[in-house]
């Protein structure tokens, strides 16, 4: 692994789970990281935090400005914030659809709007999008959190067209089931949650749950010169769950 010393990154949602899993990573190898997320409090030095909800565009470009200052430029830009959805078409209405799209997929046009101003000045300039394997798994129970993540995957192979020319990459990483908070909290509203996790691991031919490093380690990849000829990808970290 390349290191990031002296490359500045922002990742959204990086208060929990796979974006703060990221964060840490960066910051380890050498970045300056700037968090953006709801809710930043639990975020500890070196790494900057930016409170904001990224269905706001305003609270997004006042934090991506601020972060961008503070961290004198922005190389890197993750973005990783994300909310979940259970069920099949006939279980959401309307206004989840909205909800999760806002969040998902709007959320990160808002924070690269703003960001790519800052990226086009980097030599490096790097987006990572965290989708996920619903984008092509057709998961059961998942229609609109399925969808939300094909929209993910559309959007970072047009942006990574779109902002090739000006040195932009993007690319995506599609995470099988992670060890995070999130799952922690699915697994905690089950009825049986043991049975559940085992049925969770089954379903990854190596038998375990992805863990948020792993994760990690694959936006690192894409975020770093590395992968510098890489753009419009998406990297697979689900245990073989799609290849095998
Ligand atoms: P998590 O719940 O542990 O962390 C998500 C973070 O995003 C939280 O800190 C939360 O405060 C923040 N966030 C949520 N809504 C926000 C908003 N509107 N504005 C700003 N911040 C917001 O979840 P995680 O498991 O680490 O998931 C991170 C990403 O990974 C998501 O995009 C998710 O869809 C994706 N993903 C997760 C898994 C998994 O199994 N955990 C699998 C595939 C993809």
């Amino acid at each position: 692994m390349t290191d990031f010393q002296g490359l500045k990154a922002l990742v959204t949602g990086g208060a929990s789970g796979i974006g703060r899993a990221t964060a840490e990573l960066l910051a380890a190898r050498g970045a300056e990281v700037a968090v953006l997320d709801l809710d930043p409090s639990g975020v500890d030095k070196p790494l900057r935090a930016y409170a904001a909800d990224v269905t706001d565009d305003t609270a997004v470009r006042d934090a991506v400005a601020a972060a961008a200052a503070d961290l004198g430029g922005l190389d890197v830009l993750v973005n990783n914030a994300g909310i979940g959805a259970q069920g099949t078409v006939e279980d959401n209405d309307d206004a989840q659809w909205h909800t999760v799209l806002d969040v998902n997929v709007l959320g990160i046009v808002r924070t690269t709007r703003a960001a790519l101003p800052h990226l086009r000045l980097s030599t490096a300039a790097a987006i990572v999008n965290t989708c996920s394997i619903a984008a092509t798994a057709g998961l059961p129970q998942r229609a609109l959190y399925s969808a939300s993540k094909g929209a993910v995957l559309s959007l970072t192979l047009a942006m990574a067209a779109d902002h090739v020319r000006e040195g932009v990459r993007v690319n995506c990483v599609n995470p099988g089931t992670a060890d995070t908070p999130w799952i922690a909290r699915l697994l905690d509203a089950a009825p049986d949650p043991a049975a559940e996790r085992a049925a969770l691991e089954a379903r990854q031919p190596t038998g375990r749950l992805v863990s948020a490093d792993e994760v990690a380690g694959a936006i690192a990849y894409l975020a770093s010169p590395l992968s510098g000829a890489t753009t419009g990808t998406a990297l697979a970290v689900d245990g073989g769950m799609q290849g095998l």
